[in-house]
């Protein structure tokens, strides 16, 4: 059984959701190791040993949200809050260029400071002076309208996670003010508009089960979206879950190997929250069929700043500042990376 859906998946990139769940209850190693096989021969051959990488930029951990996970959420009072000028988003560029980053992406809380006006000119500076990079945005859930701002002023991805496909579970997450309809709501719109749109989930957040995963599987099938973020849950200290257990690396490959299986051509991150669990944690990623890296170029002081959960990396190969380690990792797994925007490649 296990194998024929093994084979399903591959041949047809499509399974229902029980049978996604099925394959997730069912695991070991031995199904882990095929999979992930099967996930290296087929980014192979749309990407060959390419691993594109993302110059991280965090604008800012002020945020009106007040996410149960996160540990920059509004309500987090030992949160020691920053916020970027335009002047230090443009040197962090200036340095990724000289780097060899081609794509920026600029992440933070949602902090109002940074209006479609803020932004658009942010952006349409960077684009003046880099027009050969890509800029993703992570800014959380904006109105349409603005959306087509960023979009006209030159933005070309835009990644907001799901979170969770289940609406229960979405509930159990976040607080009343925050809802599931409105998150795929914004989903949809980023596509609509014609971003390069990505979506994603925890792997082990609190509450979640294998049936919210076949459906997190499920959504990205039918979505299609051209990135998927997924890292394990990690707990930090100032929130409610505080105690609770993390996820693993072991199923987070699996279903790196599976999301691979799903969107051949995705655009799939080995997140610094998989390195930061595990020191090999972003090969294992790759090896599963991640073929994305996103390390870190804030401001070295604001960095430890931007804490998402407990021991988040953001020195040695996660800095981009590392470069030279991060690709002696690449390397030595038989992997390189390029320098180029390292967009989706429709087929
Ligand atoms: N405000 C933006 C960016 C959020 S931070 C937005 O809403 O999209 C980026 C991602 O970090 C989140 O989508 C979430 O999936 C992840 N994250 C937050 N807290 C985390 C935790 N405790 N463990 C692991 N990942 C976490």
């Amino acid at each position: 059984m296990m194998i024929d859906l093994i084979n399903k998946l591959e041949k047809e990139h499509s399974l229902t959701a029980d049978e996604y769940k099925y394959l997730i209850d069912n695991r070991n190693e031995e199904y882990a190791s095929m999979l992930s096989e099967k996930a290296v021969d087929i980014r192979k051959k749309i990407y060959g040993n390419a691993v594109f990488i993302r110059g991280l930029i965090e604008i800012s951990n002020i945020c009106k949200n007040d996410c149960l996970y996160c540990g920059i959420r509004g309500g987090n009072k030992n949160c020691d809050r920053f916020r970027l000028t335009k002047e230090q988003i443009l040197s962090c560029c200036e340095n990724g260029y000289s780097l060899g980053f081609r794509t920026f992406v600029m992440q933070g809380g949602e902090d109002m400071y940074f209006s479609d006006d803020v932004m658009c000119d942010i952006i349409s500076e960077i684009k003046t002076r880099y027009p050969d990079c890509a800029i993703t945005l992570s800014l959380g859930e904006r109105s349409y309208e603005s959306y087509k701002k960023l979009f006209d002023a030159g933005a070309d991805r835009y990644l907001l996670r799901h979170e969770t496909a289940d609406k229960a579970h979405y509930a159990k997450l976040h607080p009343d003010n925050l809802s599931f309809d409105k998150r795929m709501q914004c989903l949809e719109n980023l596509k609509k508009i014609g971003f390069q749109t990505g979506c994603g989930f925890m792997v082990g957040s609190p509450f979640q089960t294998s049936e919210h995963l076949a459906k997190d599987l499920k959504f990205i099938e039918e979505f299609k979206p051209e990135m998927c973020g997924i890292g394990p849950f990690i707990p930090h200290k100032d929130t409610v879950f505080n105690n609770y257990t993390p996820g693993t690396v072991e199923l987070t490959c699996y279903l790196l190997s599976i999301i691979r299986l799903i969107s051949p051509s995705i655009l799939l991150p080995a997140t610094t929250a998989l390195g930061s669990i595990d020191p090999v944690g972003r090969e294992k990623g790759i090896l599963a069929g991640a073929n994305v890296v996103m390390p870190n170029l804030s401001p070295l002081d604001t960095r430890v700043k931007y804490s998402l959960y407990n021991n988040k990396l953001s020195s040695g190969a996660e800095s981009a500042q590392g470069k030279a380690i991060l690709e002696d990792k690449i390397n030595s797994i038989g992997y390189r990376i390029v320098t180029d925007r390292g967009d989706y490649k429709r087929i």
